[in-house]
């Protein structure tokens, strides 16, 4: 049959054992995705399950989208009656709660919003302020995570406070910002992150009738990258498959990475303790990358003592060495990169090359070197589109269009544009509102009613008043675009930026214009409104900014999971910044990072390249950088040096090499075994090899040198030639040299070779 014919053995086993729960533990690139599309597709087609049965969850919207088509296209043909629901925990959970959060009996309802990292810290900040604390002692970005981690190990705000040290005066303050936190959330009718899964697994364990409904409903479920779940996620899925257990999870120990994020590895042992009867499938067959690749992946992972240890091979050819270089600074390493990466454009300009660093910082020097040269590439992470100002601005217009005493939203646009509601005003608002334990929308009701206080503040708030009246009037018949276009428009938004009138705010002015844009797109779906197009955009991750079709992507190698590209470039591979400055006191830490370059390294196909600089500059300061300690993990064997000089890579093999130079050799008849001796003999061997190198690419030297040829010049080192123009003594040639960019020289004199 079609789609069992390209699986190997045991994908094929992962794919048809559909009843009963079903562990696939495999290691990067051997098909574990791929078994899941595989699956559905089955289960549908062969086993005639009904899509609306299924449940497949990914780890970010893009991956829940890619799956979407694949199975489509292994679907091709067959007419559906509805679609399996492939989509993210988080996703998951907001549909579960949209229809059943009110049987949970704790006030909320199906309208609630969702706040997300930035209102968390937002709403934090609010919190410091109305306890007294200072910002500057305690960062509302350091609480927020603190209580996200506590939220994630199952406490809340109580559990918290009781195990608090008695002298432990930050975690006592934070134990109070944590109360303080939950009740403003409750009060809003609002979830962060966490509480939508908290919330979800609450829901499911106290209300057999819900949980019932969705046991029946997700008869058949499927997780991918299951080593990076979390105790919430596991709770949840247990949850689900109570009464049966169709369940098939996969993932990859060596490729758990979000440990900080609280996900845990016990999972996959808890999975076999929960599941007794669990069916365990190991693939082994790598299909992604070349030999080489996959040595030095497996190479690197194995310093790590936490991981079970598997075997993996592959059918494909060794390939190219890993290519290694060392730049004196960093800007010279990203000069290095975008002219290395032109070479490949130059030659295929269909390649597709990922560059990967550790943090979203490091991407601004090799976004320039890359601009420099014309090179159009992709950036995934960072400032997303959802993180500008103007775009959350609106949003929180939006949110306040379907809930006005969202009081966060409120306070974020309650004077932008400017309309003469100051400081003094919110003051009062945030006062009335605390004293009589509504939203800053009622209080500002009581203001404008009793009409007490100055008279232009009172007809500012009237103002403001109408203007979100009229949008939430407007949002409970239109169209989601309509109502984008009126907060936009009707708010004064648009007139105060075009009356900026600077680049800026064009720029600003034109990703509002996207966003209509993407809210047009989301009425044109089945079921999508204001509130589904809130809720995508609430949920979107950085991963998900990532475009298969663009050549050149740089993003970091957390969002890298799960992709491949046949060219990859790990940069910055410097100690303090990969492994990160945090691992070095931590084993723990440490041997996540050490997962983290087995997953960079396994994203390339079929050429890897590795570098670093020796200096960086750090908050202004140059300072001296060392190479990560995860280079002299690799097999040196399989790694070839292309910088210029003496890089560390040739000191190391020097000093590998220097370790059995003691032993006497031969060569051309005399005998060498002193340390100086041996001395000489290399360079006697090293002098001849050079020789006949040399005679060897003089008679391979053609009449010219071809554009996507490569050349090496005495002074300039090895580069590409990119144009030619003119012919005989005359002929003129463009090179560009990595490190010096581009020369134009006159062919004849300028003495090239071919390299
Ligand atoms: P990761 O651990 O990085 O998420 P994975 O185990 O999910 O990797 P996939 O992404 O599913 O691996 O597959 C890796 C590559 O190998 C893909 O290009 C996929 O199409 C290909 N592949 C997997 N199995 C086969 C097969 N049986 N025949 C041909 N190609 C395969
Ligand atoms: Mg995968």
């Amino acid at each position: 049959m079609d789609l069992l014919a390209s699986l190997n053995e045991q994908q094929r086993e992962a794919v048809t054992t559909t009843e009963g729960p079903v562990l696939v533990l495999a290691g990067a690139g051997s098909g574990k995705t791929r078994v899941i599309a595989h699956r559905i597709a089955y289960l549908i087609a062969e086993r005639g399950i009904p899509p609306a049965n299924i449940l497949a969850v990914t780890f970010t919207n893009k991956a829940a989208e890619e799956m979407r088509e694949r199975v489509e296209s292994l679907l091709r043909g067959s007419k559906l009656a509805s679609a399996p629901l492939i989509s993210t925990f988080h996703s998951l959970c907001v549909r579960i709660l949209r229809r059943d959060i009110e049987a949970l009996g704790e006030g909320y309802t199906r309208d609630f919003t969702i706040y997300d990292q930035d209102d968390s810290i937002r709403l934090v900040k609010n919190c410091l302020k109305e306890l007294g604390y200072d910002e500057q002692r305690l960062s509302a970005r350091s609480i927020q995570s603190a209580i996200s981690h506590a939220k994630n190990s199952g406490l809340d705000a109580e559990m918290f406070a009781a195990r608090v040290e008695y002298n432990d005066e930050r975690r006592a303050a934070i134990a109070r910002v944590f109360r303080l936190y939950d009740e403003r959330l409750r009060a809003n009718n609002a979830l962060d992150f966490d509480d939508l899964l908290i919330k979800t697994v609450q829901l499911l364990r106290r209300c057999a009738d819900i949980r019932q409904h969705y046991n029946a409903k997700f008869r058949y479920i499927l997780v991918d990258e299951y080593q990076d779940t979390n105790a919430l996620q596991f709770a949840l899925v247990q949850l689900l498959t109570e009464q049966q257990q169709n369940l098939c999870v996969v993932g990859d120990e060596d490729q758990s990475i979000y440990k900080w994020r609280g996900a845990d590895i016990t999972n996959i042992l808890n999975f076999e303790k929960h599941y007794k009867d669990a069916r365990i499938i190991r693939l082994e067959q790598n299909y992604r990358s070349t030999q080489n690749i996959l040595d030095a992946a497996s190479h690197v992972v194995s310093h790590n003592t936490e991981r079970k240890g598997k075997r993996l091979w592959t059918a494909n050819p060794t390939g190219e060495k890993i290519r290694y270089y060392q730049a004196p600074d960093a800007e010279m390493e990203a000069r290095f990169v975008a002219a290395t990466i032109q070479e490949h454009l130059v030659n295929d300009p269909r390649a597709r090359i990922a560059v990967l660093y550790r943090t979203n910082a490091q991407s601004r020097l090799f976004e320039e070197a890359l601009r420099r040269l014309g090179i159009p590439y992709q950036i995934v992470g960072g400032f997303s589109f959802y993180e500008r100002a103007e775009v959350r601005d609106i949003i929180a217009y939006l949110k306040l269009a379907l809930n006005p005493h969202d009081s966060l939203a409120l306070q974020r646009i309650i004077n932008t544009p400017p309309r003469g509601i100051g400081r003094q005003t919110v003051d009062e608002i945030e006062r009335r509102a605390r004293d009589c334990g509504g939203s800053y929308w009622e209080a500002i009701s009581i203001m404008t009613e009793q009409g007490d206080g100055r008279a232009r503040a009172i007809a500012a708030l009237k103002g403001f008043q109408q203007t979100i009246t009229r949008l939430v009037t407007l949002a409970q018949r239109a169209p989601a675009s309509e109502v984008v276009k009126a907060a936009i428009i009707d708010t004064g938004y648009e007139l105060a930026l075009k009356a900026e009138g600077t680049e800026e705010a064009d720029a600003r002015l034109a990703n509002l214009q996207e966003l209509v844009n993407a809210a047009v797109e989301y009425d044109a779906r089945e079921g999508g409104g204001l509130r589904e197009f809130l809720d995508a955009a609430a949920l979107i991750s950085d991963a998900d900014q990532y475009r298969h079709d663009a050549r050149v992507t740089l993003m970091t190698m957390h969002a890298a999971k799960g992709l491949e590209f046949p060219i990859v470039f790990i940069v910055g591979l410097e100690d303090g910044i990969f492994p990160h400055a945090r691992a070095a006191a931590d084993r723990a830490e440490l041997e996540e990072e050490r997962r983290l370059c087995y997953v960079a390294i396994t994203r390339a196909q079929r050429i890897l390249y590795l570098t670093h600089a020796m200096k960086r500059r750090v908050y202004g300061e140059e300072l001296s950088a060392e190479p990560s300690q995860f280079l002299s993990e690799l097999p040196l064997e399989l790694i070839e040096d292309l910088s210029r000089g003496r890089s560390w890579l040739s000191l190391k093999r020097a000093s590998i090499a220097l370790e059995d130079r003691y032993a006497p050799r031969r060569y051309q008849g005399k005998t060498y075994d002193s340390v100086d001796s041996i001395a000489e003999f290399f360079r006697r061997r090293n002098a001849r090899t050079d020789q006949t190198d040399r005679a060897a690419a003089v008679a391979s030297q053609p009449g010219e040198f071809k554009p996507g040829t490569h050349v090496r010049h005495p002074k300039y080192g090895r580069g590409l030639v990119i144009k030619r123009e003119g012919t005989g003594d005359s002929a003129k040639i463009i090179v560009n040299f990595p490190g010096y960019g581009q020369k134009k020289l006159i062919e004849k004199y300028a003495n090239l070779e071919p390299a």
